[in-house]
């Protein structure tokens, strides 16, 4: 008698999906704020004219639109000083009708970014970078009452709302950045999974991330996590974004894939993420790139504006 094997098909998990899902709430969250008087306000502060920066904070203030939440753009030049811009961010904590102040990064190389990220008020640092709110974090404060940092808040947002159980899970984050793996630690600690934090130094990586019920790879290097790395039956959260723009690269990382062959052929580039695709396979679920873990920072940035505005006004 011949058996065949059947391997279960990984499911994907669909970023795109659940933040429309998030920001349909957020639309209701804002039409009741609104009955009651007040309209969410988000300003965001894009210093100098980089090209990639200024589709970023496009995309948020039409996100803004969308859902209702009054938005408005500072756009000051590229030799503005750190003094100017402590002002204008103090003249925004002073505004009753800004609930939100975000500060595109990076910002041009004289300007003092950790003093001018503190000077946010941290009941509207929506970016949730400012040392208060990442201190309550660490201290455990439930998640309805912090501003976290987006990028992790929709990672958990995408564990929680498909269903992928974590606590007791082992969760292994690659990459201790402040701004994805360090807070996403903390939120997994914070939802009981047993995590543990790679980073450039660890050694023996493999060994690690084969453990893991949960891989999550912020890195910033495409293609970085292969099969051997993943543990059948694994939950994959890929976090990073690349843009490959050679054949060869093309033909690393999707081979045969024709889809991507016609829209590489179309646009000259394609984005990767950190876990190289035919690690996929391997999961039992994944979140693409695009579409995945990506499309839900603006929707947190959303969340956050509006739970901001709620947390001030009580
Ligand atoms: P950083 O460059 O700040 O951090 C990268 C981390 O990866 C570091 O902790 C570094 O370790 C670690 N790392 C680098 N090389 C290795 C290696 N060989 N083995 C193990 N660990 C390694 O990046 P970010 O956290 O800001 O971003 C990570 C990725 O996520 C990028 O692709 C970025 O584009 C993407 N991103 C996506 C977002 C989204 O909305 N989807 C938002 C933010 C980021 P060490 O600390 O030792 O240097």
């Amino acid at each position: 008698m011949c058996s065949t094997l059947i391997s279960s098909v990984p499911r994907i998990l669909d970023g795109i999906a659940i933040a429309a899902q998030i920001k349909s709430e957020l639309v209701e969250r804002v039409n009741s704020a609104r009955t009651r008087g007040h309209v969410p306000g988000l300003a965001v502060i894009l210093v100098g004219e980089a090209p990639a920066s200024q589709i970023y904070v496009r995309s948020k203030v039409k996100t803004c639109g969308e859902l209702g939440i009054y938005s408005e753009l500072h756009t000051p030049p590229a030799t503005a000083t750190t003094d100017e811009l402590l002002e204008l961010v103090a003249s925004l904590n002073a505004r009753d009708e800004i609930d939100g102040i975000l500060i595109q990064l990076p910002l041009p190389k004289h300007v003092d970014t950790t003093r001018l990220l503190e000077a946010i008020a941290p009941q509207k640092d929506v970016d949730g970078f400012h040392p208060i709110n990442a201190g309550r974090l660490l201290n455990g404060s439930p998640v309805e009452k912090v501003l976290a940092p987006c990028t992790p808040a929709g990672i958990m947002e995408v564990l929680h709302r498909s269903d992928i159980a974590v606590r007791g899970k082992r969760a292994v984050v690659i990459g201790r950045s402040n701004i994805v793996g360090k807070p996403l630690a903390v939120m997994l600690v914070n939802a009981s999974a047993t995590v543990t934090v790679c980073h450039s130094q660890t050694k023996d990586l493999e060994a690690i991330t084969r453990e893991a019920d949960i891989l999550i790879a912020a890195i910033g290097r495409p293609g970085f996590v292969t099969p051997e790395m993943v543990r059948s039956g694994a939950t994959v959260i890929d976090v990073g974004i690349n843009r490959i723009v050679t054949a060869e690269d093309l033909e690393r990382f999707f081979p045969g894939d024709e889809a991507r062959h016609a829209s590489f052929a179309k646009r000259g580039s394609t984005l990767v993420g950190d876990v190289h695709p035919a690690a996929f396979a391997v999961s039992a679920a994944y979140t693409p790139v695009p579409g995945g873990v990506g499309a839900l920072t603006i929707a947190m940035l959303m969340a956050n504006t509006v739970k901001a505005a709620e947390l001030r006004r009580g």
